[in-house]
C-alpha cells in the first residue's frame, strides 16, 4: 500500500476502501428544504417529513475538520437548495478556514444566485454549477416548475463576472422535454466557456413513473458528440466518473454522467452527507450511518475519524441501478444528487 499523503506538517490518514478507492470529495448537503419542484426530484415541491433539524454551523465546522483529517481536499455543498440557507455565506467561509481543503464548490438552482454571485465569492467559493436543464424558458418552467430561467440566466452572467474559476451547467437528459435542446445548448458554448455536464436520468424511490417516461440513455449523446467531431479528453483526477469532452472549435466543454455506463462506479471519489447528518457511502445506499452523535465537540473528533475508516471498508464495489434497486434514496434532494 502507498504511504499516506502529507500536507504541511500534517500526515493524513486518507480514506480509501477495500477496492483501493481513495475518496478525497465530499458533497456535503445542507439541506432538504427546495424552492423549484423539478419533475424528476421534487414533483410536488419539498414537503417536511415532520419538524426538520438540519446541520447546525457548528455541527458543520466539526464535520468538515473531521473529513479535512482524512484528506479531503474538495468540499461541494449541495441540498436539497443549499442557497435557501440564511448561512450560506457562513457555511462556505467556515470550510474557507480549514487549511486543508482546497476546492468549495456548490451546485445550485442559481435562484439566489445574480444577488448572491460575489458575496459568495469573497467567502471562498470557487467553483459552481447551475442547474439548467433547458435554454428554452417554456421548457425550463415545464421541468423545473418555476417560471426563473431568465433570472438563473442572469445569475449565471453574475458568477461569470465575480471571477469563479469554473461555472458549469447541470442539466438531466430527458426523453421527450428536453432532448432537442442539444443545437441550443451547443451553440450556446461555441463562444461562452462553460462547461455543460448532461446528467444521465437516475431512477429514484419516488421517481419510478418519471424515470420510465423520460430516461434517455447517456450513449446516445456521447455517440452524437463523437459524431460532430468532440473527442474524449484524458481523466483528470478530479473528475470522478464523469467523461469530458472538447471540441477545438468550442470555447466551452461537455461533460458525461453516465450512472448506468459499465465501470461508472470505478472512479468513484466522493462521499456524501446528508443536511442530518448521515454518511452515504453510496448516492444508491440501503441506509445512511448516522454521524451526529460525534459532531457535538472537537473531542469526539478521533472517534469520529474511527468510524469514518470503519465505514468505509464496508463500502460496496458498485450500485444496483441496473437491478432497478434505488436504496434509500426517494429523490435527490434527500442527499444532493
Ligand atoms: N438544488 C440544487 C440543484 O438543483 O442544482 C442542488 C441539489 S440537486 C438534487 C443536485 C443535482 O442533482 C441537480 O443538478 C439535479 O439536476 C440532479 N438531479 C436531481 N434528481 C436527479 C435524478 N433523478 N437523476 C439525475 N440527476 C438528478
Ligand atoms: Fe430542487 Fe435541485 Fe431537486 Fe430541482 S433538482 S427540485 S432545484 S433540489
Amino acid at each position: 500500500m502507498s504511504s499516506p499523503p502529507v500536507f504541511g506538517k500534517v500526515i493524513m490518514s486518507q480514506l480509501q476502501d477495500n477496492f483501493g478507492r481513495r475518496f478525497h470529495y465530499l458533497r456535503m448537503s445542507v439541506t432538504d428544504v427546495c424552492n423549484f419542484k423539478c419533475g424528476y426530484c421534487l414533483p410536488d415541491g419539498y414537503h417536511p417529513n415532520g419538524k426538520p433539524s438540519f446541520l447546525t454551523l457548528s455541527e458543520i465546522e466539526q464535520l468538515v475538520g473531521a473529513f479535512a483529517e482524512v484528506g479531503t481536499q474538495k468540499i461541494r455543498v449541495t441540498g436539497g437548495e443549499p442557497t435557501l440557507r440564511k448561512d450560506f455565506t457562513d457555511i462556505i467561509r467556515l470550510i474557507a478556514d480549514n487549511d486543508q481543503v482546497n476546492t468549495i464548490a456548490t451546485t445550485t438552482n442559481g435562484y439566489r444566485l445574480e444577488e448572491h454571485a460575489q458575496e459568495w465569492y469573497d467567502a471562498g467559493l470557487r467553483r459552481i454549477n447551475v442547474s439548467v436543464d433547458s435554454l428554452d424558458p417554456r421548457m425550463f418552467y415545464q421541468i423545473t416548475g418555476e417560471n426563473k430561467f431568465d433570472k438563473v440566466m442572469r445569475g449565471i452572467d453574475a458568477a461569470l463576472e465575480a471571477g469563479f474559476e469554473r461555472v458549469k451547467i447541470n442539466a438531466v437528459l430527458l426523453k421527450d422535454l428536453n432532448d432537442k435542446d442539444l443545437p441550443r445548448f451547443l451553440h450556446w458554448i461555441k463562444s461562452t466557456p462553460i462547461d455543460l455536464r448532461f446528467i444521465e436520468l437516475m431512477e429514484t424511490g419516488l421517481g419510478r413513473d418519471y424515470f420510465q417516461a423520460h430516461h434517455l440513455a447517456g450513449e446516445s449523446i456521447k455517440q452524437r458528440l463523437i459524431a460532430e467531431g468532440w473527442q474524449l479528453d484524458q481523466s483528470d483526477v478530479d473528475d470522478g466518473p464523469a467523461k469530458n469532452f472538447s471540441h477545438p472549435d468550442y470555447q466551452g466543454r461537455i461533460g458525461l454522467i453516465m450512472p448506468y455506463a459499465q465501470n461508472f462506479c470505478a472512479t468513484c471519489n466522493r462521499l456524501r452527507v446528508s443536511a442530518t447528518g448521515k454518511l452515504h457511502l453510496c448516492l444508491f445506499t440501503e441506509q445512511g450511518v448516522d454521524l451526529r452523535d460525534l459532531l457535538q465537540a472537537e473531542t469526539q473528533r478521533a472517534e469520529l475519524v474511527e468510524r469514518l475508516h470503519a465505514q468505509l471498508r464496508l463500502k460496496k464495489e458498485t450500485h444496483f441501478l441496473h437491478q432497478g434497486f434505488t436504496g434509500v434514496t426517494q429523490h435527490l434532494a434527500s442527499i444532493g444528487g
